[in-house]
């Protein structure tokens, strides 16, 4: 906002917000603008719209100020914001965890389509925690299990697990290896799975904000489906299920994988609202 000595109202920030970030790259300038006015002024969103011609203050112009050049230098809006809602959930976000994306609604979905009752349930690396609070707090009579190798998403997991007051047990570690001699009824996992060489590639947001560790599925993207599937039926109960987000165009290859074990029947896979194959799983035979 340029410094001039005139009267900025909601209105003449948000449209001045809404430009420059739009100059800057930003999708959805407008709402993104409008989350940052909300955030920064303590509203909701019809407090924003009922207060469009009130002036604003020194000290909120330079906080808005502070705001916007942060997503102009294309920060995440949910790491200025702070959380990001998941399945009607609002999740605590940082720089060490993933932010939940809607894209893994369908891996919950499908997981819960084939929950047993009271059974055991385990997710393989939980970020945020948001897989499994929403397993928790959907299947309650489930007991559900988390693994994660960042000490620091582990705290920030564990932050939200106590302030939804669901329960989810946590250990910190590397895939089954807290586990030895136990059995779960489903592995759930949302692993990391950009190939290397395109990380690169990914928008600023993820690319320069986003931990590594929760994007980088090795060479072809496919390392974590190769280190968990073999392993798995160790892990599994009879009958018990594995089921993975993929990324796009990796659900036949992720498919391969359970086929070569020979363990592995009723395979299926689920596509996200924007068509594509997102969900891969298939049942211990
Ligand atoms: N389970 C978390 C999520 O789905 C984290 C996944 C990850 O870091 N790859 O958001």
């Amino acid at each position: 906002m340029p410094e001039r000595l005139e009267t900025w109202t909601v209105l003449k920030v948000l449209t001045w917000t809404k430009g420059y970030l739009a100059e800057k790259g930003v999708g959805n300038a407008r709402l993104e603008a409008e989350w940052l006015l909300v955030h920064a002024l303590g509203l909701d969103r019809v407090g924003l719209y009922v207060n469009y011609d009130k002036p604003l203050t020194g000290p909120e112009l330079a906080m808005i100020r502070g705001l916007v050049a942060r997503r102009a230098r294309r920060e995440p809006l949910q790491h200025i914001l702070g959380t990001q809602e998941f399945m009607g959930m609002e999740f605590e976000v940082s720089p060490s965890v993933l932010i939940p994306r809607h894209d893994t609604e369908v891996l919950v979905d499908e997981a819960v389509k084939r929950a047993v009752p009271k059974g055991r349930i385990l997710d393989i690396g939980v970020g945020s925690g948001c897989i499994a609070a929403v397993l928790a707090r959907l299947l309650p009579e489930s007991e559900v299990f988390g693994v994660e190798k960042s000490p620091e998403a582990m705290e920030l997991a564990q932050r939200n697990l106590e302030r939804f007051t669901v329960k989810v047990t946590l250990f910190e570690g590397s895939l089954f290896e807290p586990f030895l001699g136990q059995t779960f009824e489903m592995i759930v996992s949302n692993p990391p799975y950009i190939p290397t060489g395109d990380l690169e590639t990914l928008q600023p947001e993820v690319r320069d904000f986003e931990p590594r560790g929760a994007l980088d599925g090795g060479p072809d993207g496919l390392e974590f489906y190769r280190a968990i599937i073999p392993a798995a039926p160790e892990f599994l109960a009879p009958g018990g299920w594995v089921i993975f987000e993929v990324g796009i165009g990796q659900s036949s290859e992720v498919l391969a994988i359970f086929g070569t074990t020979g363990r592995f029947g009723e395979l299926f896979t689920a596509k996200d609202q924007g068509m594509i194959e997102r969900v891969v799983g298939g049942r211990l035979l």
